[in-house]
Parts: structure tokens; sequence; C-alpha cells
């Protein structure tokens, strides 16, 4: 069994959604390699960053990354397999890329709680949603909230001049 702790970039930028890892970002691994008897047993973990935009506020972001990976390397033989062992080396480039692309959030968000954008304006919400979003009203709805606001002034003044009159 052997142990290899190293560093590499990323081969090219590896994932298509909002958030990737962009090519040359480096990656820290820790490999284990285990001889078996179909093969190389290898396992290990890398920790990286992926870097993108909030799916709610489009904000640039940047996290850390962990995943780990293991995958057994066969020795070649008579079945063609996705992990070969070659001129007695693993490449683990597919592995990794392949464990890091999957772990990448499909919906990144900046914060957990990440407000979003203001549906009206498209100005970036801060704080808590309640007040906003309370406030945030239809276009078409203003003019019914005015007169729904001159009603209820109005409607007691009515009422005392009718009170008057009787
Ligand atoms: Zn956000």
């Amino acid at each position: 069994m052997r142990e290899f702790d190293f560093e590499a970039p990323a081969s090219e930028k590896w994932g298509e959604g909002l958030v990737s890892v962009d090519a040359g970002v480096p990656l820290d691994l820790e490999v284990r390699l285990e001889s078996v008897h179909e093969g190389i047993l290898v396992s290990g973990s890398a920790s990286t960053e992926y870097s993108g935009v909030c799916g709610r506020c489009l904000t640039d972001i940047t996290e850390p990354l962990q995943v780990e990976f293991q995958e057994l390397f066969a020795y070649p033989g008579e079945e063609a397999t996705d992990f070969e062992v070659q001129d007695d080396h693993v490449d683990l480039e597919t592995l990794v890329r392949d464990a890091i692309v999957l772990s990448l959030p499909f919906q990144p968000v900046c914060q957990p709680d990440c407000p979003g954008l203001d549906p009206a304006t498209g100005e970036r919400l801060t704080g808590s949603t309640g007040p906003e979003q309370g406030e945030s009203l239809d276009p078409r709805w203003a003019a019914l909230k005015d007169y729904t606001t001159d009603h209820d002034e109005e409607a007691p003044r009515l009422r005392v001049e009718n009170t008057e009159e009787s």
C-alpha cells in the first residue's frame, strides 16, 4: 500500500452549471493505492474550491469543496473497463473530475437564507425576506391599493356627515 499527498491543478473547467472548478485551480489530493488481486484500489480525497454565482442573487461566490473517491483500477484483461492500470500507472483525472462535478451544488447560494432579488426592482435584497416581499406590489394593483386607502379614510367622515344630517 502506498499513500501520496500532492497538489495538481484542474486540467480544465469542471462543471457546467452556475458554479464550476476553473481550469488551473489547485487540487489538494490525498491518495491511497492498495494492491489487490484484480488490480489497484484507489481511494482518497480532493480539496479545492469552486466559484460562480449565487443561484438567487447572482453574487459571485467561491466556496471550498472536498470530495472522496474510490475506484478499482483493473489490470488490463479481456474485458475493457472504465478504469484500468496502464503502463503501471493509474490516471486519476477522470475519477477526481467526476467526483467533483457530481458534488457541485445544482442550486448554489451565497448564504443559506439568501433572500435573492426583488421581483419588482431587480435589486439585491438584504436582510430578512418578510417586510421587503410584503411591500413589493404588482404595479397593476397599485391603483387599487390607493383606492382602498382613500375609501377607508373617507368612510368615517361620510358616516359623521350622515349623523349630523339626521
Ligand atoms: Zn445570494
